[in-house]
This record gives C-alpha cells, sequence and structure tokens, in this order.
C-alpha cells in the first residue's frame, strides 16, 4: 500500500509552494489534479510520474467527486506516493473532507500538506493585512450557495469589523452586490476583487459594494475581499473606527454601517 498526500498548490505562483509539496511533486509516482493548478506548479511534477487531470472547468465535470476517491484508493494500492494536488489550500472549498473520508474508510495512510489558499495570496497581492487591527478582528471566508437553499446563506456573523472574502464568486456582480446589501452592508464599503492572484495574468480591481455591479468581469479564477480594510484611508477611518463600534449598544446585531 502506498500513501496518498493532499497537497496544497497555492493560488499560482510556483514559489509559494512549500518546500514539502516541491518534494513531493518531483518524487510523485502518480498525481491526481485540478484544473486550477497552474501551469507553473504543474512544471514542478516529476516527468516520470503519471499525471492525471480530475479538474472541473466551466461546469464540464471531468471526474465525479466519487470517482476521483475511488480513484485515490485504487492508486494507493498499487503505488508508492499518490500526490492528490490542489489549488490553494485542500481544506479550503477543496472538497478534502470528502477524500479524507473515503481515505479513512478503505484504510489508506494518508497526509495532508497545506497550502497557501487564494485568500491570502489575494491579500498579499493587493497589499491588504486581512485583521488589520485598525478596523478588523476577524475574517470570513465564504462563498455563495447557488442550490435551491440560497436564500439559507447566514452571515449573522458579519459585524462591522469583519473582513469577508468570497471565494468563487462567479460573473455576476450585480447579484453579488444585491446580496451583500441584502447582508446590510453600505455602498461605500470597499470591495476588491482579485484575479489569478500571484500568477503571471493577475489582476485587481478596487471598488466598493455599490459600485461592484456595474464592473467590469475579469476572469477565473478571482475572489473578493470585502472590508473596511479595503479601504486607503485606513489611518484616517481607524482612528475613530473602535470608538464608533463601542458606543453601538452591546448585546444587539451591530448593523453594518
Ligand atoms: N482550495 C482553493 C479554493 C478552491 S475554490 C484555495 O484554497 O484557494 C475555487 C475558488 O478559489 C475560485 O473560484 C476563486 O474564487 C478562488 N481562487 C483560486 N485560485 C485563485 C487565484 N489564483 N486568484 C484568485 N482567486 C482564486
Amino acid at each position: 500500500m502506498g500513501k496518498v498526500y493532499l497537497v496544497g498548490a497555492g493560488p499560482g505562483d510556483p514559489e509559494l509552494l512549500t518546500l514539502k509539496a516541491a518534494r513531493l511533486l518531483a518524487c510523485a509516482n502518480v498525481v491526481l489534479h485540478d484544473s486550477l493548478v497552474s501551469h507553473e506548479v504543474l512544471g514542478r511534477i516529476s516527468t516520470d510520474a503519471e499525471m492525471i487531470d480530475v479538474g472541473k472547468r466551466c461546469g464540464r465535470k471531468l471526474l465525479t467527486q466519487d470517482e476521483i476517491n475511488a480513484l485515490l484508493v485504487s492508486y494507493a494500492a498499487s503505488h508508492e506516493v499518490v500526490v492528490r494536488l490542489k489549488g490553494g489550500d485542500p481544506s479550503i472549498f477543496g472538497r478534502a473532507g470528502e477524500e479524507l473520508e473515503a481515505l479513512r474508510r478503505a484504510d489508506v495512510e494518508f497526509e495532508v500538506v497545506p497550502g497557501v489558499t487564494s485568500a491570502l495570496g489575494a491579500a498579499a497581492a493587493a497589499g491588504i493585512s486581512l485583521t488589520d487591527r485598525r478596523l478588523a478582528s476577524q475574517v470570513l471566508l465564504t462563498t455563495f450557495s447557488r442550490g435551491p437553499e440560497a436564500d439559507a446563506m447566514d452571515w449573522g456573523c458579519l459585524t462591522p469589523a469583519t473582513t469577508l472574502v468570497l471565494y468563487m464568486p462567479g460573473p455576476d456582480y450585480a447579484e453579488i452586490a444585491r446580496r451583500l446589501a441584502d447582508a446590510g452592508l453600505p455602498g461605500d464599503l470597499p470591495c476588491v476583487i482579485v484575479s489569478s492572484a500571484s500568477g503571471s495574468r493577475q489582476q485587481i480591481r478596487w471598488s466598493n459594494v455599490g459600485a461592484l455591479a456595474a464592473e467590469e468581469k475579469l476572469p477565473a479564477p478571482a475572489l473578493m475581499i470585502v472590508g473596511r480594510i479595503g479601504s486607503r484611508r485606513i489611518r484616517e477611518i481607524g482612528s475613530e473606527f473602535w470608538r464608533g463600534q463601542r458606543n453601538e449598544s452591546t448585546g444587539r446585531r451591530v448593523s453594518i454601517s
């Protein structure tokens, strides 16, 4: 029996791979990777390794999750080093949970190798501190559910000091703007769109919740960082911010304005 490594490929720049990830890519017997993994990172994989693209792109599923789980288990029976390579970090919107469960059930040895999740790659690219203490005290990594239960999105934990990172925002910026406004976010709240963070095609657009609907779409993969930490005037806003929060009555849900 071999071992399966769930490896984070980071947001794109191969220099953001961990040393462990780079070592495993260089000695893997087989690599099952997502479409999101950059060409530069794929270039680090041993030329002797068998490579399988199990990713999905534009809604076209190449393999179902069950098929991927089954592949991992069967490759572990015949190969020593099996790498399951995922964009960013495997545990952030990466379906690592289902794969780990399948490996546990099949009694296959595994190890998770964390990667730089795209929220961190995007914040670095934009020069934003996600938890800038002058304006933020928590970060929410989230996405919209687009299923029938879409309206059940629970943003009850949003406060004015929350930095929200929206993964998989999709191309309908008007819908996103509406949902953010429905959650009580003010129109002037900064919203930074980062596309292909850390990659050669990286783009950054500085906007806000009110202007988002009219923004030109940036190509996938992209995410949005929403919060006061996206302001260029942190020093000015920050000095007043916490005083204002303290004046809000405690115990009730704070409206974000
Ligand atoms: N496990 C990944 C996320 C997978 S979900 C991670 O930790 O980053 C796929 C979403 O991640 C994309 O729709 C996009 O919102 C985001 N994403 C992935 N790579 C990105 C990149 N280089 N730049 C911006 N967003 C990215």
